[in-house]
């Protein structure tokens, strides 16, 4: 039977990749629906050869543009998102937008008993909590694109959680994993964009190197497989060959290992818990080597951040992914430096005052006041 996805953020790194696992199973998919937030060209390009019944734009001058040149109905906003992500002939949903914006959609497309192929992980680090609940109320799988949570997905296997004693997240280290604190403070936006061994988008990479992602995917795996924070370990692994690790209460360890290249783990979210072909090259493991080193938390500071947000609960992690997203933004903007991403996520923490059991509107109101506060910081950081 063929599978009919939608795809939230299809134009992304994410998005295309996952029209590419398509495009090379064209039997096994049929895309129900795609959006963008802004590139209409691909999003153009997309249409034409993919043949969607729902469209949507989030930028919604951009959705106008568009809606000239293609002979479908152009959905506009977080609105037409929705509507992507609940419409009745849909069986999985893509969530691979950037940032915030996942979360809404999300939440529907659980409501609405959508299997869920998760990329973005900002959903559950605001609200992981409600999220999973919501999922499992609903009966809805939530599987894991993110490589490392995939792949300890794949290393639990039908394994019951009380007989698992830690995860082990691997972490490439990023654009800077080699710099010292003082060479951080003149990075360029090239420099960080310059990750060494995957190919993502910018918000992502940005988030590599700060180690923002990688606390973010602690957050993430907590959330997803349910187990306490003292159990998820995280681990420099230049290589970015394995993906993650889980040991057992026996302690042995299993890992998975393969390229680091996202249409493998796209390609699994798409077909659990079935495997199919993908033709990607193969790994060749001759001459590879494998490092393991420990991540130094006081430079990397985003990852401890991101420990202690969880730790503490409640809205403060929505607080962390808040201020981190328009931190991130104003990096790449050029109005503040590489190191003020961190430093601005940590007032935002400092200063918020916490409600410990949050509704989801709660969890939109962190997100909406702490985005307030840390743009208004910025402004006043302008010369
Ligand atoms: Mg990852």
């Amino acid at each position: 039977m063929m599978k009919r996805l939608s795809i939230l953020g299809s134009t992304g790194s994410i998005g295309t990749q996952t029209l590419d696992v398509v495009r090379k199973n064209k039997q096994r998919f049929k895309v129900f629906a795609l959006s963008a937030n802004q590139n209409i060209d691909c999003l153009m390009r997309q249409i034409e050869e993919f043949s969607p019944e729902i469209v949507c734009v989030v930028d919604e001058a951009k959705a106008d543009i568009l809606s000239d040149k293609v002979r479908i109905d152009v959905e506009k906003g977080e609105k037409g998102l929705i509507r992507a992500a609940v419409a009745s002939d849909v069986d999985t949903v893509v969530t691979s937008v950037v940032g915030n914006v996942g979360l809404q959609p999300t939440i529907k497309a659980i409501l609405a008993g959508k299997t869920i192929a998760l990329a973005n992980k900002e959903t559950l680090v605001a609200a992981g909590e409600i999220v999973m609940t919501m999922a499992r109320k609903m009966g809805v799988p939530v599987i894991p694109i993110d490589s490392e949570h995939c792949a300890i997905h794949q290393c639990i296997g039908g394994v019951s959680m009380d007989r698992i004693s830690r995860l082990i997240i691997t972490a490439s280290g990023g654009s800077f994993r080699d710099k010292s604190f003082a060479e951080l403070l003149n990075v360029t936006i090239s420099d960080a964009l310059n990750h060494p061994t995957w190919s993502m988008g910018k918000k992502i990479t940005i988030d590599s190197a700060t180690l923002m992602n990688k606390g973010f995917e602690v957050i993430e795996a907590k959330h997803l497989f349910g187990l306490p924070l003292e159990k998820i370990e995280t681990i420099m692994h230049p290589q970015s060959i394995v993906h993650s690790m889980v040991e057992f209460i026996d302690k042995n360890i299993i890992a998975q290992l393969g390229s680091a290249d996202m249409r493998i783990p796209i390609c699994y979210a798409l077909n659990y818990p079935d495997r199919i072909d993908l033709d990607v090259p193969k790994f060749d493991f001759v001459g590879q080597k494998l490092e393991f080193r420990e991540i130094d938390k006081g430079r990397f500071s985003a990852l401890a951040y991101a420990y202690e947000a969880c730790r503490i609960g409640g809205t403060m992690p929505a607080v962390l992914n808040s201020a981190n997203d328009v931190a991130v933004l104003a990096f790449l903007d050029e109005k503040i430096s590489f190191l003020d991403i961190t430093r601005l996520v940590r007032d935002a923490m400092d200063t918020h005052k916490i409600i410990m059991t949050p509704d989801l509107d709660d969890i939109f109101a962190t997100c909406k006041k702490t985005k307030e506060i840390v743009e208004k910081q910025i402004l006043s950081m302008q010369p």
